[in-house]
């Protein structure tokens, strides 16, 4: 949260904003909730308090703007059921409108993309050729009922001057503020780190349980995990965010990495716990989707980028 609105709302209501003690972010206090984990302070009988005077990222929340050459596209992010679970009308442009328009009335990209896209090394494609050549065909895989993944390439590339194992025991340093985004980083680092052919004994609680239960409640026929996971990475594609850290093909290695554990964790939700399959790899999703939110998944990125120029 920006220091100017958590300046806004400490003035309202004293004490709701805190400082995360490792990642040095502001964001709003949480508070047991009733069925379970933490919530955020306002959320009342499942409803937002402050629902008019509620912070920038809640109002966009789940949709994101990107500015291209050829026009802009809506994206929609995956770490709240109520877009990777259940059934629910599709998002029309009404329902997303509201929340794309900034302060100043007009619309606000979140990014603004230039001509080209660096595809790899020195390769750049014009945007009009990278969607017709490169990123139609991908996402078509990824939305397709059986969708498949291997077009995103081989997971954990190398990274600068540390391991994959190295990256999950600071993910899990991250864990122990006991918020329920850090206990949903704690099992991603869990995961991550017992691919790494680490065992651990961790057994964390699963955030926002209730309201996944609440999401699979409202009934409709259960999807193949894939399905969630598919819909998920392509719209990570579609959100072009990738091209703020580097090349597509980094993109996609770092995405890559991502997903397997997201899939990993998936299982072990499902067959460990008896989640039905959607739900497991929902809750996967929303963790993998916290944890390239955070700063240190930008080092990650970064690293990505150094050892990459460095093998080539
Ligand atoms: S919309 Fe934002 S402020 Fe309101 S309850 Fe949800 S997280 Fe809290």
């Amino acid at each position: 949260m920006a220091p100017a609105e958590a300046s806004r709302l400490k003035t309202t209501a004293p004490g709701v904003v805190r400082r995360h003690r490792s990642l040095h972010i502001l964001r709003l206090d949480t508070v047991p909730h009733p069925e379970g984990g933490q919530a955020c302070v306002f959320l009342r009988q499942h409803r937002c308090a402050i629902h008019p005077q509620r912070p920038t990222t809640c109002r966009r929340f789940p949709f994101g703007l990107v500015a291209t050459p050829a026009g802009l596209r809506v994206t929609t992010e995956h770490r709240c059921p109520c877009r990777s679970l259940g059934p629910r009308p599709l998002l029309s442009l009404d329902d997303a409108l509201p929340s794309l328009y900034g302060s100043s009335g007009r619309l606000q990209p979140d990014l603004t993309l230039g001509p080209r896209v660096r595809v790899e090394g020195r390769r750049y494609l014009s945007f009009q050729r990278f969607v017709a050549e490169v990123e139609g065909p991908l996402l078509e895989a990824l939305l397709a009922p059986a969708p498949s993944f291997e077009a995103l390439g081989a997971p954990y590339p190398d990274l600068d001057e540390v391991s994959w194992g190295d990256v999950a025991h600071l993910l899990r340093g991250y864990a122990e503020e006991g918020s329920s985004g850090a206990l949903a980083v704690g099992l991603f680092a869990d995961t991550l780190l017992s691919l790494q052919g680490v065992t651990t004994k961790a057994r964390r609680a699963r955030p926002w349980s209730w309201s996944f239960d609440r999401a699979e409640a409202r009934g409709g026929p259960p999807r193949q995990a894939d399905e969630v996971l598919g819909d998920w990475v392509a719209d990570v594609l579609w959100s072009l965010v990738w091209t703020e850290h580097g090349s597509f093909v980094q993109g996609l290695a770092e995405l890559a990495t991502r997903l397997a554990v997201a899939r990993e964790l998936g299982h072990r939700l499902h067959h460990r716990l008896g989640l039905r399959p959607d739900r497991a790899a929902a809750e996967a999703v929303m963790c993998a989707e916290l944890v390239g939110a955070l700063p240190l998944w930008e080092s990650v990125r970064a690293s990505i980028r150094a050892a990459w120029s460095s093998n080539t």
